[in-house]
């Protein structure tokens, strides 16, 4: 018989639990298999388990891990057996139409490059297998930690790629809808990318808390002012240059749009789950003629992008790991699934040891 390993599941919608599969033997010629160190829990695999991305059955969930090669195929060269490495949750083909357009995240359809407990296994396991491993594998600089290195995976690249989307001037005015764990690595990629002035918008006092701690220079309570109101207050009536929405909801995008002065870009980074439809404010879109952009993205994804990431928590730029505000090692995970969920006990994320 396999060898086989312990994986946390969906087993249906509205139910996840542990079960054991066979270790995944054969990498395939391009692929690769790591064997988990640490992960971590995505609000997206809540999102999944309601079923957002429908039925999936007995599917391994995660896609935030970081590990150490078990295998490589034949035609991988970027690393070996016994190397670190930090994969991304979205894993494209770097081959087909749409990755070679440039946009690796959309890889063969809408969101495809999205692959980890989704249309493949996810992360979740003692042992995970990696397509189009020359292009996904991104090696793990020695003196950075693996519980700092998984922020690579998702966290970091999403909310920096909120800041990116943005067009921040240097110099210039961002507003950031939301400090979740996305929101917040927006505020910082905001600050690194030269913002002159970061806003946060948030309630929750621990989020705020580490809102000022990533680079935001100003935190506004929505529940005790209009947070439209004080961002044109902060910008002497014109609006922000750049706002990014970390939530996926109607009334965040909303304000984002109005708080965006003219010419503004209006950058996406949550998910919108709920509804047919997304309206737009018709007169603070200027009639259609405001020269407002709207972005939207899904986490990018590779080897060279990682890199990159990896190597601003290596010189000390960032150091992502206040977000983690509980650990669990791997056989308590189903607790640490239910608190992802309830979002109780002020948490942010939690961290998974293999
Ligand atoms: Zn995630
Ligand atoms: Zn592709």
């Amino acid at each position: 018989m396999a060898k086989q390993m312990k994986t946390f599941v969906m087993k249906g919608i509205g139910e996840v639990g542990v079960m054991e599969k066979p270790v995944p033997a054969d990498p395939g010629a391009s692929g690769a298999i790591v064997k988990t160190t640490v992960a971590l829990i995505c609000t997206s695999d809540t999102h999944t388990v309601k079923g957002a991305i429908g039925e999936r059955d007995n599917l391994t969930l995660g896609h935030e891990a970081v590990g150490i090669v078990e295998s490589v195929g034949s035609e991988v060269t970027v690393a070996k057996p016994g190397d670190r490495v930090a994969v991304n949750a979205i894993t494209p083909c770097y081959t087909c139409e749409n990755c070679l357009r440039g946009y690796p995240s959309q890889c063969r359809q809408m969101l495809g490059g999205w692959k980890f407990a989704n249309i493949k296994d996810g992360v979740f396991a003692e042992y995970f297998h990696v397509n189009n491993a020359e292009a996904n594998l991104a090696r793990i600089p020695d003196s950075v930690p693996d519980e700092s290195a998984v922020y690579t995976t998702d966290m970091m690249s999403t909310g920096f790629m909120g800041a990116e989307h943005a067009h921040i001037p240097i110099g210039g005015s961002v507003a950031v809808f939301a400090q979740g764990p996305v929101g917040l690595m927006a505020t910082a990629g905001a600050r690194l990318l030269g913002a002159g002035l970061v806003i946060a918008v948030e309630s929750v006092p621990k989020r705020q808390e580490l809102a000022r701690h990533f680079g935001a220079d100003e935190v506004i309570d929505f529940t005790k002012e209009d947070p439209v109101e004080r961002i044109r207050e902060l910008t002497g009536g014109d609006g922000v240059d750049s706002a990014i929405e970390a939530l996926g909801a109607q009334i965040t995008f909303e304000a984002c749009v109005k708080a965006t002065r003219p010419g503004g870009t209006i950058s996406v980074a949550g998910y919108f789950g709920e509804g047919d439809y997304v309206n737009i404010p018709r007169e603070d879109w200027g009639v259609g003629m405001s020269d407002k952009v709207i972005r939207t993205g899904l986490c990018p994804g590779g080897r060279e992008r990682m890199g990159r990431l990896l190597r601003l928590i290596e010189n000390g730029r960032i150091d992502p790991t206040p977000m983690t505000t509980h650990t669990f090692p791997f056989e308590k995970i189903p607790e640490a699934f239910r608190l992802m969920d309830s979002k109780e006990d002020g948490v942010i994320k939690p961290l998974i040891t293999f």
